[in-house]
């Protein structure tokens, strides 16, 4: 039998942040397998908003249900945080007692989670983005010169930096993904680049020491925590290359983003203008799903309305992988996959619109200045 938070002390948990929310603790009690490297969160007693409460707790149990019911079946448990809702009375009456916020007793429910970012050495997280170039099946004839050669992170960085703000324009998610050393080394000083010039307001890129975010200004404290190189960036990246390089994980998420989205919206738009999308899929049809989906993963089923409910799930379930994160941990050479949460049907209008915003504004671009973007995988 696993051990339960009662076997723990309240002094085992020290206090770490908090949100409007929620309190975050971490483990620090005698070592413990099922325990160490883990964080506590509680709910807060008084909140202003019990709505807002009620929904962040539904949500919360649907990003577990979901994690356990669907991810976990196409990501290596390795690659995922653990995440589980444990309950304890006496612990929460204690740590009541001992923080002047307080925490809400009546509903002892906590949420224990790796604690990716803390203890010792240095953790980064890099969102990597999109990590193929769509299949020309179902693209237009305007557009697939275009969505064929230059990645869609790419072209979205040229309209981001269009309207002016700050992008990571030398990375090319791409690259990350390519599997190629050369490349991947490029990848990461790209992002190291733009996370220093925008003072680290890129989205990501962002580095943990000890648990505590670091700024570019702040650099030089990188130096000695996981080798002897002087140089920062030198540093960070000779580290974060050999864990990327030996990982098949950036592989699972590029494959899982590419034959997911294997119609593009392109080929997926018009099938709604013939049979309704839905409602937002329940657990349980998400589970079903993943089922059909590892039963033949490639090719998909024709882009027909009456496969439109697998290619919305799939859609969807694609958009959750290009949006994810991934924490990259020196010297432990763990790499954790984050931030997988379900994204809702409302969306695919937006992102419908979107797409053809990126594109047109990419058309404006002269085709000899256009980026070449190599999907590997096309390659091999
Ligand atoms: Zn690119």
């Amino acid at each position: 039998m696993s051990p339960s938070l009662t076997d723990t002390l309240p002094t085992d948990w020290a206090y770490i942040s908090e949100g409007g929310a929620n309190i975050v603790f971490v483990y620090q009690g005698l070592s413990s397998p099922f325990f160490d490297g883990t964080a506590l969160r509680l709910r807060k007693r008084e909140s202003t908003d019990k709505d807002k409460d009620e929904k962040d707790s539904t949500r919360e149990i649907q990003s577990i249900e979901y994690q356990k019911k669907c991810l976990e079946r196409l990501i290596p448990l390795v690659h995922l945080p653990r995440l589980e809702l444990v309950v304890s009375a006496r612990l929460h009456r204690a740590l009541e007692r001992r923080e002047k916020d307080g925490i809400d007793v009546k509903l002892p429910r906590a949420l224990l989670a790796t604690n990716l970012v803390g203890g010792q050495g240095i953790a980064v997280e890099i969102k990597p983005k999109w990590g193929f170039l769509p299949s020309p099946t179902y693209l237009s004839d305007s557009t697939r010169p275009i969505k064929t050669r230059t990645c869609r992170f790419c072209m979205h960085s040229h309209l981001k930096a269009q309207q002016g703000e700050k992008v990571s324009s030398g990375y090319c998610p791409l690259d990350l993904f390519s599997g190629d050393e050369t490349r991947m080394k490029a990848a990461l000083n790209s992002l190291w680049d733009a996370w220093s010039d925008s003072d680290g307001t890129t989205n990501n890129f962002k580095v943990f020491i000890s648990g505590k975010k670091i700024l570019p200004a702040e650099r030089a404290s990188i130096v000695g925590v996981v080798n002897d190189m002087a140089d920062p960036k030198d540093a960070l990246i000779s580290a974060l290359l050999p864990v990327l390089t030996n990982t098949s994980i950036l592989r699972t998420l590029s494959c899982l983003q590419r034959t997911l989205d294997a119609l593009d919206i392109e080929g997926l738009a018009p099938l709604w203008d013939l049979a309704s999308v839905g409602t937002d899929p329940t657990i349980a049809e998400w589970a079903e799903f993943v089922s059909a989906y590892l039963a033949a993963p490639s090719p998909a089923p024709p882009a027909d309305p009456a496969h439109l409910r697998y290619h919305v799930l799939a859609y969807l379930l694609s958009a959750t992988f290009k949006d994810c994160s991934v924490i990259v941990r020196v010297p432990d050479g763990t790499a954790t996959v984050i931030d997988l949460d379900p994204k809702s049907v409302d969306r695919l209008r937006k992102w419908e619109e979107m797409d053809k915003e990126i594109v047109a504004a990419y058309a404006g671009v002269p085709v000899a200045d256009r980026k070449v973007c190599v999907d590997s995988d096309v390659l091999r």
